[in-house]
């Protein structure tokens, strides 16, 4: 009776139904925070985005969620990169990030291997979650190294987690892993695996780090075949859910066998969730309903939690990549690496084959937008090569080098009616080019015989000739089809990772594009070639155009040029002059924003000397900048009526009449040698929101193609030849697509008579089309834009647009432009000695807090008259001596010569603020003026600060806004003391303008005092 009671109670205490969200990521590669390192913005993705989903979930489905990841965890990004270089007492930042996650099952990916297996058991030590998996053994033991499965509870229903990894990984770690580990083959490990998971629970899962199907990119003999996850469906135990990893693709809900698939997008950027509706039928759970969605983590806020504490981490890493190596003795671009040697990829080649003693050497271009312009940085190295690969060589026959070549070539399709196009399932990192060998690729013949002319040193490869060839690791197991290779004699391997031997190649001075010949290779015939330079948006060489084609008009472009604009005028001009003297055909020179403002000279002559030298350059009209703005309106104005040639502002209007401001031209009719060009300008309009007030008052900023209309309605009567827009609005473009505010312009401009877009404020040059408009931009101060109108043969016209490099240089002598040089260079070393103050000690940069980051601070809080200043510690390069405090002193100390912006701040922010900087293991990450914060150090993160005051012993109120001034560069997340996003306005001075001003008011000499604002309650 009793007992009857007892199993009634419990019933009634089960509930009949219930409700589960899974969440699931994969192939996270080490982005253990949402910063993009190498182009110092927010990453699209990372986990502190897919803590923000999973904690929201969390709070709206208490209990009910499992949160899973599918491999590929440690490995991948800067950020991995840098741990796994210096390796890891502790807690590894990525595995802490996991943590704080908060995930429940993972397994892993072929790549968590590629350090071997005693880093990656250090870096799971510290795992607060289980890893599974049902098919990798220990050797030579042959035990299972991890449990197959794990089961949890959710509302009483037993949700089973099992793993699987790519039988690859013995192809691509082998060497690592040999007699330690054995990865079976997912068919054969998967029934047992499957039956025993079934069997403990009511819904099943399977973690599969293998792609859904396809071919192999290994020689699968022995080994298995790596794309089995669709063969899940097959087992005679299905699971209910497989999540699949290792492709990077992106499966929305996917049914095959009653098995539901599903693949978020790598690097945390999309999240898999999964809600699952269950039913209890006599004792069974039965799955009512999946419905799987992909979330974009895009616009996700990150977890203030994960970013507080990876803030250290993040630092360091930055600071890390950021370092200087050496310098590039002229720009070295890959834009072009896929269609003909260049100098860049020949860099990495020549570096690896000399290393080696190889006579060949072979690799891919891996990132068409890498490059190298002056200062090379080890962000810029890992750009280039982001693979943590080692140098080997092999020795191979001639038979095999051809065969290697071939497989390579076939990159390329050509379809029946000779159209050539990328072969899509061959990804552009295994294209590889030999360097060493001379060879044609000829795109007439047919797969598999497309290499024609191969010699090496003079002589044609027989088959049975015998090379040693230089290639990393990844490449020698036979990697990417290459199976030609497998099993050739290793004859050279140390273990030298390639990114390091690079970037000591730079320190050595090797970034010079002269200091190696060429490689040989090509692609023929010359109509494929033309074919192959469109593919990659690559304008052709200026005289390899078909003869018959006319150049008509060249028009080049300059945007961006900033503090630059006195260093590289020299070299513009030499470029412009050569341009059109080798077009020998009219042309016109124009600026497309940001030229005016930003060098020392230029704002201590408050621009007279920037607009001497663009008169000096020949310009013919010119658009204001967003950053033109920095000066009061009066000064701009003036500025601009004292050049020769017209600056447009097609978009502007003054508030009060409607009309166009006297200043501004709508805008310009140049008529030149029979051609009539119309140029138009769009000045950025965000210029009002990040300015300040009275910078822009009485001006209306338009936007878009309306803002645009009155001055196209004007233009067209007077029929132009070629109708141009000077845009102030950029654009960033990977290997396939551009976005930005420039193409959104485009797209509404298509049809409207614009024929070319010259972009600027774009961090990098490209060129695209869109609407039929052809958009280039230079990129900043290391490029112009070239347009041509080219009459062709039949009797077409078309626009054909390039960005060509400028490598710095002297003036012509004797030209107008030397002269003005001349002389603003004798003014700028006046001022550099100039004398701003006299310092009674030295100052020096010892230990966290320290006089100089007070004063610097405080100069910033002077600058913005606002509540509170902040400098990192990391902007702060060198002391200062006592006595005379120059210019070209204050620059040593702050190098960056940031702008200043003021940033509005909440006193819970501010709060926040103050703990991301003494949240770090070590010690205040920088100083504070106008507040003092008392910390304990020895407090666990997060919870070490103690007080914060402001100045005049006011306490702080949560919910008060503050005003505080800092670098533009920390307002936008540098560092991760601030969150990202914040409405930032721009002062218009520099820090060390600020510094300069702040020290003058002082009473002389300058006694600083030693208050700093953050102070430890354990002295
Ligand atoms: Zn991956
Ligand atoms: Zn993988």
């Amino acid at each position: 009776m009793l007992a009857l009671l007892l199993a009634a109670t419990l019933a009634a205490q089960v509930p009949d139904s219930a409700h589960l969200v899974l969440v699931a990521t994969t192939d996270v590669h080490g982005h253990a925070t949402a910063w993009d390192y190498l182009e110092h913005r927010p990453f699209p993705g990372g986990l502190p985005r897919v803590a923000t989903v999973v904690d929201s979930l969390r709070r709206r489905h208490p209990g009910q969620v499992v949160v899973l990841d599918a491999g590929d965890l440690l490995q991948g990004s800067p950020f991995a990169s840098f741990y796994a270089r210096r390796g890891v007492p502790g807690l590894h930042p990525i595995i802490e990030a996991m943590n704080l996650v908060g995930y429940d099952a993972a397994t892993l990916g072929n790549h968590d291997f590629d350090r071997g297996l005693p880093a990656l058991f250090d870096a799971l030590r510290n795992a607060a979650y289980p890893y599974v998996s049902a098919n990798i053994r220990a050797e030579p033991s042959d035990t299972p190294m991890f449990p197959p499965y794990r089961v949890v509870q959710r509302e009483g229903v037993r949700v089973g987690i099992a793993g699987f990894t790519t039988p690859g990984v013995m192809v691509w770690d082998r060497d690592r892993l040999r007699g330690k580990m054995r990865v079976v083959p997912i068919a054969q490990a998967a029934p047992g695996a499957l039956a025993g998971l079934r069997r403990e629970s009511d819904f099943a899962v399977v973690l599969v780090h293998s792609g859904l199907g396809g071919g192999s990119s290994y020689d699968t003999t022995g080994i298995g075949i790596e794309n089995a996850a669709a063969t899940l469906a097959e087992a005679s135990s299905r699971p209910d859910l497989v999540v699949v990893g290792h492709s990077h693709r992106e499966i929305r809900d996917t049914v095959i066998g009653g098995v539901h698939f599903v693949q978020p997008r790598p690097y945390g950027g999309q999240v898999a969730v999964v809600h699952v509706d269950l039913a209890r039928k006599r004792g069974t759970w039965q799955i009512l309903r999946v419905r799987t969605e992909l979330l974009d983590t895009r616009s996700v806020t990150p977890s203030p939690l994960l970013e507080q504490r990876l803030a250290g981490s993040h630092d360091t890493v930055q600071a890390w990549m950021d370092q200087p190596l050496g310098l590039a003795a002229a720009p070295m671009r890959s834009t072009a690496a896929r269609m003909q040697p260049t100098p860049i990829t020949d860099f990495v080649l020549e570096t690896a084959r000399r290393r080696a003693g190889a006579q060949l050497a072979s690799g891919p271009a891996y990132d068409l937008q890498a490059g190298f312009s002056d200062t090379v940085r080890r962000a810029d190295v890992l750009r280039l090569y982001p693979f943590d690969n080692t140098l080997r060589a092999i020795r191979i026959s001639g038979a095999q080098l051809r065969s290697y070549l071939e497989w390579s070539a076939r990159y390329f399709r050509v379809d029946p009616a000779g159209r050539i196009s990328i072969n899509d399932s061959v990804p552009g990192y295994d294209f590889d080019l030999v360097r060493g060998a001379r060879y044609q690729i000829d795109l007439r013949r047919p797969v598999g015989d497309r290499i024609q002319r191969l010699s090496v040193g003079g002589r044609p490869v027989a088959p049975g000739d015998s090379f040693t060839l230089a290639l990393n690791s990844h490449r020698q197991t036979g990697a990417g089809g290459y199976a030609m290779i497998r099993g050739a004699p290793v004859v050279y391997d140390k273990g030298e990772a390639i990114p390091e031997l690079l970037e000591a190649e730079v320190a050595r001075g090797g970034a010079d594009p002269a200091a190696r010949p060429p490689s040989e290779w090509g692609i023929v015939p010359e109509v494929a070639r033309v074919a192959v330079r469109n593919l990659f948006g690559v304008a052709p060489p200026p005289l390899a155009r078909s003869a018959a084609d006319t150049v008509t008009f060249r028009l080049v472009a300059t945007a961006d040029l900033h503090e630059e604009l006195p260093v590289v005028a020299g070299g513009i001009e030499r470029a412009m002059d050569s341009l059109g003297a080798e077009c020998g055909c009219p042309g016109v020179r124009l600026d497309a924003g940001g030229s005016l403002q930003g060098s020392p000279v230029g704002e201590a002559t408050a621009g007279r000397a920037a607009v001497k030298l663009l008169d000096a350059m020949g310009y013919a009209a010119a658009i204001p900048g967003e950053r033109e703005f920095d000066w009061p309106l009066d000064t701009l104005r003036r500025r601009t009526g004292e050049t020769r040639f017209p600056w447009i502002g097609s978009n502007l209007t003054d508030t009060a009449t409607g009309r166009r401001p006297a200043w501004l031209a709508s805008y310009r009719m140049i008529d030149t040698a029979g051609i009539r060009i119309a140029v138009l300008g769009y000045v950025a309009p965000e210029t009002k929101a990040v300015q300040p007030a009275e910078r822009t008052a009485g001006l209306r900023f338009g936007v878009g193609e309306l803002a645009l209309h009155q001055a196209l309605t004007e233009v067209r009567p007077a029929r132009p030849g070629l109708t141009v827009l000077l845009a102030d609005a950029g654009a960033t473009c990977d290997s396939i697509a551009c976005e930005g505010e420039v193409v959104r312009l485009a797209e509404q401009l298509g049809g409207s008579g614009v024929d070319l877009i010259i972009a600027g404020r774009s961090q990098r040059p490209f060129q695209t089309r869109v609407a039929g408009i052809a958009i280039v931009a230079p990129g900043g101060p290391g490029a112009v834009a070239v347009a041509d109108l080219v009459k062709t043969p039949a009797g077409g016209r078309e626009i054909r647009v390039r960005v060509e490099p400028v490598a710095a240089g002297p003036a012509r002598p004797g030209s107008e432009l030397a002269g003005v040089l001349r002389s603003l260079n004798q003014l700028g070393d006046s001022m550099e000695r100039r004398v701003v103050a006299r310092l009674k000690r030295p100052l020096d940069r010892a230990g966290p807090q320290f006089a100089l980051g007070a004063l610097l601070a405080e100069a910033r809080r002077n600058a913005g008259r606002a509540d509170l200043g902040l400098v990192r510690n990391a902007s702060i390069r060198s002391g200062l001596p006592a006595g005379a405090v120059t210019w070209a002193l204050l620059r040593t100390v702050e190098p960056a010569g940031a702008a200043l912006v003021e940033v509005t701040l909440t006193g819970s922010q501010l709060r926040d603020l103050a703990e991301r900087v003494v949240g770090d293991s070590a010690a205040p990450s920088a100083h504070l003026a106008g507040a003092e914060v008392r910390y304990d150090p020895r407090a666990p993160r997060g919870r070490r600060t103690r007080s914060v005051e402001l100045a005049g012993e006011r306490k702080l109120k949560p919910r008060e806004s503050y005003t505080l001034v800092t670098d533009d560069a920390t307002a936008a997340g540098a560092g991760g003391l601030l969150p990202g996003g914040l409405a930032a306005v721009r002062l218009g001075v520099t820090e060390v303008e600020a510094t300069a001003a702040y020290l003058r008011r002082l009473p002389q000499p300058v006694e600083p005092g030693a208050a700093v604002a953050f102070q430890s309650t354990r002295p």
